[in-house]
C-alpha cells in the first residue's frame, strides 16, 4: 500500500483513491490500445468515447436536459472571468456581480473590460473581510442586466450560498462554482451558464467544465475569437484545439465514482455530515477555536477558523497536524488562520481524524 495522508489542500485537492488506482491500472495500456490516455489522439474513437461519457455523466448527475452543452476548456476558472463577459457584453452590455471575496473580485475585474458592471451587493466589511453571503433582499439587481454573477462557494473566505438567489425576468443567473460544483444537486433552470475548474471538486488541474444552455448561447456574440467563443466551442465539442485529454479522462472517472457512491443526494448528505462534525467541534470551544463566518453562510467545502487569534499556536497546529498525517490546513495567505478543505473526495474518516486531533491539541495547548 502506498503511503497516503489526508489532504485538506484547497486546490489542487485530494482525489478519490479508487480513481487514482484505476488511472494507475490503465496508465500504460488503456483498454487494450497499448497506449496511455495521454498518447491517444484527441480525435480518435478511444478518446472520443471518454469525452462523450464524461459529458453524459455530468449531465446525468445534475439532471441537465438536452438544452445544456458541456464544454471542457483550458485556462481555469480565471479565464472564464473574461470569456463570459467577452461573449455576452459586447462592450456596452450590462452585467451585475455579487462581491463575496477574492475570486468574485477577479470575476469583476475581468468583466469591467467588456461592459457596464454593477455590484449588486458588496459583502466586504470594514476590516476587509467577507463573512457572509447576502440574502435575496440585499441584492440590487438591474432589470436590464444580461446576467447576475455569483460565486457559489468562496474558497478563501469559507462562505457558501446555501440558497441560490432569484433574478428578475430576462436576467440569467451565472456562477463561478469552482470550489463546490457537484457537492449537491441544484435547480439549473435559472442559470444561463456555470463553470468550475476541475482541481477542487471534479478532478485534476488543467481543465475547466463550462455548462452553457442553448438559450444563453443566443445572447452570445459571434464576434469573439474562436478559442474564447462559447458558440464555436459548442459547435466543435471543445475540440477546436488539442483538448486537455488526460484531465478530462480523470474527471470522467471522478463522475463515475460519484454516480457509484449514490449520486449527488448521497454526496450532499456525506458533505453536510462532514461539515457538521467539524463545525460542532469548533462551536464546542468558541473561545479557543474562532470561526468567523456567519452561521447561515458557513461553507460545507472550506471550513475556516483561527486558534485564539494566536499565530504561533496556529503554526504549531499545522506542523503537528502534518506529523499526524493531516496536511494542507493552513489558511489562505490573505486571511491567515486555518482552513480545512473537505470537498467530495474527503473521506468522512479524514474529518473524524481531524476532529480527534483538534481535541487532543486543545487539551495539550490550553
Ligand atoms: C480556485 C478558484 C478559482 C480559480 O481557479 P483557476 O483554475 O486557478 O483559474 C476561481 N474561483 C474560485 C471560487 C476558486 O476557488
Amino acid at each position: 500500500m502506498a503511503h497516503r495522508v489526508y489532504c485538506f489542500n484547497p486546490g489542487p485537492a485530494q482525489l478519490p483513491l479508487p480513481v487514482l488506482e484505476e488511472v494507475q491500472a490503465e496508465m500504460l495500456d488503456y483498454k487494450g490500445t497499448g497506449m496511455s490516455v495521454m498518447e491517444l489522439s484527441h480525435r480518435g474513437p478511444d478518446y472520443l468515447a471518454i469525452h462523450e461519457e464524461a459529458k453524459t455523466l455530468f449531465k446525468e448527475l445534475l439532471g441537465l436536459g438536452d438544452n445544456w452543452n458541456i464544454l471542457f476548456l483550458p485556462g481555469g476558472s480565471s479565464t472564464q472571468f473574461f470569456h463570459l463577459p467577452y461573449n455576452v457584453l459586447n462592450g456596452n452590455g450590462k452585467a451585475d456581480y455579487v462581491h463575496t471575496g477574492k475570486w468574485s473580485d477577479g470575476a469583476i475585474k475581468g468583466a469591467k473590460l467588456f461592459g457596464d458592471i454593477h455590484i449588486a451587493h458588496n459583502a466586504k466589511n470594514a476590516d476587509g473581510k467577507f463573512l457572509y453571503v447576502p440574502s435575496q433582499d440585499q441584492l440590487d439587481i438591474r432589470p436590464d442586466a444580461k446576467y447576475l454573477h455569483i460565486t457559489t462557494n468562496n474558497t478563501i473566505a469559507g462562505t457558501q450560498w446555501m440558497n441560490l438567489p432569484t433574478t428578475p425576468n430576462n436576467v440569467w443567473l451565472v456562477a463561478d462554482m469552482c470550489s463546490d460544483l457537484l457537492w449537491r444537486k441544484f435547480d439549473a433552470e435559472p442559470f444561463g451558464m456555470f463553470y468550475a475548474s476541475a482541481q477542487k471538486n471534479l478532478g485534476p488541474s488543467g481543465v475547466t467544465v463550462v455548462a452553457v444552455r442553448n438559450e444563453f448561447l443566443e445572447i452570445c456574440s459571434d464576434d469573439v475569437p474562436d478559442m474564447v467563443s462559447y458558440k464555436v466551442q459548442v459547435s466543435k465539442d471543445s475540440l477546436l484545439n488539442t483538448a486537455p485529454t488526460f484531465p478530462i479522462y480523470v474527471v470522467g472517472k471522478v463522475l463515475k465514482w460519484l454516480k457509484d457512491l449514490g449520486g449527488l443526494d448521497a454526496m450532499e448528505k456525506r458533505n453536510r455530515d462532514k461539515a457538521q462534525l467539524l463545525y460542532d467541534a469548533l462551536d464546542a470551544k468558541p473561545d479557543y477555536w474562532i470561526a468567523p463566518v456567519r452561521k447561515d453562510s458557513r461553507s460545507c467545502m472550506n471550513v475556516v477558523w483561527r486558534i485564539r487569534n494566536d499565530e504561533t499556536l496556529e503554526k504549531k497546529f499545522i506542523a503537528e497536524a502534518k506529523t499526524a498525517g493531516l496536511v494542507g490546513l493552513k489558511g489562505h495567505r490573505s486571511v491567515g488562520g486555518l482552513r480545512a478543505s473537505i470537498y467530495n473526495a474527503m473521506e468522512p474518516a479524514g474529518v473524524e481524524k481531524l476532529v480527534e486531533f483538534m481535541s487532543a491539541f486543545a487539551k495539550a495547548n490550553p
